[in-house]
């Protein structure tokens, strides 16, 4: 693992915490939405391992599809400003969208993105988030299902990065820079 000088990983939620809640969490959406096939839409890139594990626990009615929107650049702080990248390759009306997120944080990205697909008359829009922050919520936005509320610090590991590392972490960790 390359840390940078003075950088520092505290464990945060470990390998078996994700992996336990990510199968809690495909019990109450198989329950919740009985046998209809569901839209997940991750978000790239840091939703990549949360979907593809997911999804294994929701069994054969699912689809994946992709979209990217940025907002935070390189760095650790939201630029405000929500731009699409690459959006759906399909028509989601009269489907129904399970928007998987790795962590809504001000909710803005969100708010953008359950406004955007709403439009296109899906026969309902939900969001899935591994973390949410609470504290650090501007917009208010509904999630339907969340694995873990954690405190406001910049998290990484399980899909989420720093400039591209720290990606294929297996646990969720703080990065502390004290230098
Ligand atoms: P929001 O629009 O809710 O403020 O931010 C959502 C996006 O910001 C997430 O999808 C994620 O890409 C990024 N983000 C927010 N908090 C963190 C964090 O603690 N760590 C990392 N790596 N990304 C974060």
């Amino acid at each position: 693992m390359s840390l940078f000088p003075g950088e520092h990983l505290d464990v945060l939620i470990t390998q078996d915490q994700i992996r336990l809640k990510v199968q809690q969490l495909g019990v109450k959406i198989r329950a919740d939405y009985g046998e209809k096939e569901i839209i997940l839409v991750a978000v790239l890139k840091g939703s990549y391992l949360f979907v593809a594990d997911l999804a294994r626990e929701l069994g054969l009615n699912v689809k994946i599809e992709f979209c990217q929107v940025s907002s935070y650049n390189e760095g650790k702080s939201s630029t405000g400003v929500v731009q699409i990248r690459k959006d759906l390759d399909i028509n989601i009306e009269g489907r129904d969208v399970l928007i998987i997120e790795d962590i809504v944080d001000t909710g803005l990205t969100l708010k953008f993105l359950k406004e955007m697909f709403e439009v296109r008359r899906p026969s309902s829009v939900k969001v899935c988030t591994l973390l949410s922050k609470p504290e650090a919520r501007t917009h208010d936005s509904l999630v339907d299902y969340v694995g873990f509320e954690i405190p406001n610090e910049f998290v990484v590991g399980y899909g989420l990065d720093y400039g591209e590392r720290f990606r294929t972490l297996p646990y969720i960790a703080i990065l502390r820079d004290s230098s």
